[in-house]
């Protein structure tokens, strides 16, 4: 195999062959194993509901002197914890916002969706309590926050679970948009299988401390493994810069215990050892999909993530022709996403907030939304899949936009500093 520093000075002099995961799992589909052996550098992605993420933001909220330091902050509504630094009399606050914390001021809000309004440069309100109980506001955009970097505790998960309730009553989650109804209705999952990137390396071999990645679009840095990581079930911590992330890419995910955030990552591996050969060959249904009661959190089966994404359509389409205007629109209040819009004649679509998680198509009694989710076995049954918390779609396009960043030599791969152990 190629040593490191080998394939960098190829993609260097643009004599890398650079492939995306999902292009790499159809050679291995095909057992064309001398193609597979020529490849370099895969491209792999995901994008998920990914709970730990947090802000940190400095920025300033009024003149020099005028409070000596913050007490509480809320940007939007949304609870921020005061940051170390005092500041002391200089005007700045320094904040950190949770993914996951809720708006009080505004509903179904929370993190996920003040960091996409601030990608966005959306004005977001912001309220100081002073540590003297002065209350100051003021109202500011991301280009006025001369620091904001997201960063993450807990992200991009090798792969995790699919969750059913299996007892006689409903129950609200975050695992599920609408609630799960009781008796294993309905299932649902996360993780992007075959073209995760720690699936494509699960040993960390070559993913390590100071890997470039794009994050939210963004380039960042891979800083170690996060909290729950282990060598079984590894995920990563990392940061970038969120002046420069697409808010198409993040955002928040609106579910029946509250808001969550979303957040994407496309990392590339170097195919430097065989045990990397292998793992990049391996393809969904060699995953395995645990099936979880999400009540007791307790193993209930096996599948794979064959059943998930190889039987079913990654997309969810829409067609407005075949909207009936009726008279209560059932697809747009489920939408996790906000994405769907009713003017009481015809439903319309926000493509660029759109998740394909598929509840709509459960939802609309006319197939405008249409999309075959597939469904899972469990011993005897076969469950349908009611939302997806992983949007492939999206993640298999972040992968072909890093293979071409790879290639133009816009984005320029990094060898790690230090191996995670
Ligand atoms: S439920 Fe479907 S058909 Fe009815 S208004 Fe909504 S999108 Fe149109
Ligand atoms: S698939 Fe439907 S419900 Fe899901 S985000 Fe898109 S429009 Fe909303």
């Amino acid at each position: 195999m190629r040593s490191l520093p080998e394939i960098l000075s190829r993609v260097e002099k643009g004599k890398a062959v650079v492939m995306t995961s999902q292009q790499v799992c159809e050679l291995a589909a095909a057992d064309d194993v001398s193609r597979l052996e020529e490849v370099d550098v895969v491209t792999t992605a995901t994008r998920a509901v990914m709970s730990g993420t947090y802000a940190v933001l400095s920025f300033p909220v009024s003149s020099p002197h005028v409070f000596s330091r913050a007490g509480r902050i809320w940007i939007n509504g949304v609870r921020a914890q005061v940051g170390p630094c005092p500041n002391e009399n200089l005007g700045v606050v320094d904040a950190v916002v949770f993914g996951t914390a809720h708006s009080h001021s505004r509903r179904d809000y929370g993190g996920g969706h003040l960091f996409r309004n601030l990608a966005e440069r959306e004005p977001v309100e912001v309220v100081v309590e002073t540590d003297h109980g002065r209350r100051l506001e003021t109202q500011l955009d991301l280009d006025q926050m001369p620091y904001a970097r997201l960063c993450g505790t807990r992200q991009a998960f090798m792969n995790y679970s699919a969750f059913v309730n299996p007892t006689i009553e409903p129950i609200c989650t975050i695992f599920h948009a609408r609630g799960f109804d009781p008796c294993c209705s309905g299932l649902t999952f996360s993780g992007c299988g075959q073209i995760n990137p720690l699936k494509n390396d699960p040993l960390l071999e070559t993913i390590g401390v100071g890997t470039r990645v794009l994050y939210n679009g963004a380039e960042g840095f891979v800083t170690g493994t996060g909290t729950r990581s282990s060598a079984g079930h590894p995920n990563l911590t990392g940061f970038a810069n969120l002046h420069q992330m697409k808010p198409d890419l993040m955002g928040g995910f609106v579910t029946s215990a509250g808001p969550e955030c979303i957040c994407s990552w496309a990392v590339p591996i170097p195919v430097t050892s065989r045990s990397i050969l292998r793992e990049i060959a391996r393809l969904d249904r060699e995953l395995d999909l645990p099936v979880m009661d999400v009540c007791r959190r307790q193993l209930l089966g096996h599948a794979d993530y064959g059943q998930a994404w190889q039987n079913s359509d990654l997309e969810v389409a829409f067609d407005p022709q075949k909207c009936l205007g009726c008279s209560r629109c059932r697809a747009e209040p489920v939408c996790p996403m906000k994405a769907i819009s009713f003017d009481g004649r015809v439903a319309s679509r926000d493509e660029g907030r759109c998740f394909h998680c598929g509840l709509c198509a459960t939802a609309c009694v006319s197939g405008a939304f249409k999309c075959n989710l597939g469904s899972i076995r469990l011993g005897e049954r076969e469950i349908p899949i009611v939302l997806r918390q992983s949007d492939r779609l999206r993640a298999q396009q972040m992968a072909e936009d890093l293979k071409e960043r790879i290639e133009d030599g816009s984005f320029r791969m990094s060898a790690p500093v230090q191996r995670i152990s």
